[in-house]
């Protein structure tokens, strides 16, 4: 369905203009909801017949698929723009690493506890491989039951079984029924075989062919039988060919409004070489990649990988935040020096990391600054001397520590008169302006 324009969506509106939904008129919120700037559920009185027609068209162009349950599920598609300047992208595209039937139990749980264990703390986030792969290598049905089973137990996010044959992906997902699993993947042969099995046991399937036309029509086929939860599995081709086939899903599903591309996509990295392995996978998070599978576990890969995922897929409208409050680097004490800086989270991450470097112990003042770093946060009147004196106070500083000695950013120097004033008893020390020389001066200038 092409998408509605706000006059053609203000015709389902009740047109009474009571502003309950925040705009003034049902015309502004129509235009609202056709800019995609609003949802339908804030207008309390909209009709069920107005639903039915406004919530398929607000769907989104790329539909959003969950597999894993609970903690471990994740979620991909759903996205409603090309870039990520225009709106947030909504789903990471989600990493898995490959595991098959034909490795022995002992070497599949060596992996599984490689992956399980590890875990990047990065600006506060703790980033996680998001599941795992068991394609059916070995031949026997028998084994590759057994080795579902034995990955179940042991990984709890979520589960891709792969295999080419529709009965083995049926056993899969029967083996699986608990677990939401992906079925991967379907052909023009198996289509309706691997969809049966999928709706059967609550599974997502994903479809595969060497070109998008035939993709698209398995798609088309897969919702004319209204079922809704697939992936599109795109195959390996040059670096060139993957750029291009994810941009043309991508803008297919956005901009052409074609249905039978609106579906999250699924690929699998195997080159022979850990390089190339890096670079197609971080095709795919910059990409439009739904979910990645990567042949083997690379703890530096992946520091890399999802170092850049994370930088793609946080809300460029919303920085990233800490919780303003007197911080604890080291194990400060009553005689304890007070560095002060804002709550961007980068800020405080790097400017803390650079204290506890130092061995100092010292106590660090974060105040609300909406999550601006410390110039932008000073030029929008967030960062002056009344406000962090007036959060010193709110905070709690002065019960904290008996020493009076503050530490501003050498950038923010001019506010040192202004918070002296504002906190009286307390001796202001201009600090360097980079974070990089907070141990040197740590060293040569606080502890002189
Ligand atoms: S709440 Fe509904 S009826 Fe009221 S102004 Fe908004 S769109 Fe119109």
């Amino acid at each position: 369905m092409a998408p509605l324009t706000g006059l053609q969506i203000q015709k389902l509106l009740p047109k009474t203009n009571c502003k309950e939904c925040g705009s003034n008129t049902c015309l502004a919120f129509a235009m609202k909801l056709a800019a995609k700037k609003a949802e339908l559920s804030e207008c309390p009185y909209v009709s069920d017949e107005a639903k039915a027609i406004l919530g398929a068209a607000a769907e989104p162009p790329v539909r959003t698929v969950t597999i894993g349950v609970g903690d471990g599920a994740c979620s991909m598609g759903g996205e409603t723009v090309m870039f990520r300047h225009e709106k947030t992208f909504v789903n990471r595209t989600a990493i898995g690493i490959a595991l098959d039937d034909a490795m022995d139990l002992a070497e599949l749980d060596r992996r599984i506890a490689e992956v399980k264990a590890y875990r990047l703390e990065r600006v506060g986030e703790v980033l996680l491989v998001d599941a795992v792969s068991v394609e059916a290598k070995s031949g026997s049905a028998e084994k590759y039951v057994e080795v579902l089973r034995h990955v179940a137990n042991a990984w709890d996010r979520a589960i891709i079984a792969r295999a080419s044959d529709a009965a083995l992906l049926r056993t899969a997902a029967e083996t699986l029924k608990e677990r939401r699993p992906l079925l991967a993947s379907a052909t023009t042969d198996t289509l309706d075989a691997v969809r049966d099995a999928a709706t059967a046991n609550g599974a997502a399937m994903a479809v595969t062919a060497d070109n998008l036309d035939a993709i698209a029509a398995m798609t088309e086929q897969l919702r004319a039988a209204d079922f809704r939860d697939a992936v599109i599995e795109l195959r390996a081709g040059s670096l060139c060919e993957q750029f291009a086939s994810n941009t043309i899903v991508r803008r297919g599903a956005l901009k052409a409004g074609l249905k039978s591309l609106g579906y999250p996509t699924l690929r699998y990295v195997n080159t022979g070489n850990a390089i190339d392995d890096a670079v197609e996978a971080g095709i795919e998070i910059a990409k439009y990649g739904g979910i990645v599978v990567l042949p083997e576990f690379d703890p530096a890969m992946f520091v890399s990988l999802l170092t850049l995922r994370q930088n793609i897929f946080t809300d460029p409208q919303k920085p990233i935040q800490v919780e303003p409050k007197v911080y604890a680097i080291g194990a400060p004490n009553e005689n304890s020096p007070t560095f002060v800086t804002t709550n961007f989270s980068l800020t405080y991450f790097i400017v803390s990391g650079e204290i506890e470097n130092s061995g100092l112990s010292a106590w660090l003042l974060v105040p609300e600054c909406e999550g601006m770093s410390v110039l932008a946060a000073w030029a929008a009147g967030k960062f002056g001397g009344a406000k962090i004196a007036a959060a010193a106070k709110e905070l709690g500083l002065e019960s904290q520590t008996a020493c009076r000695k503050l530490v501003i950013p050498g950038y923010v120097s001019q506010i040192s008169g202004e918070l002296e004033e504002a906190l009286p008893g307390w001796k202001i020390i201009v600090g360097p302006q980079e974070a990089g020389d907070i141990e040197s001066f740590i060293k040569n200038v606080l502890a002189a």
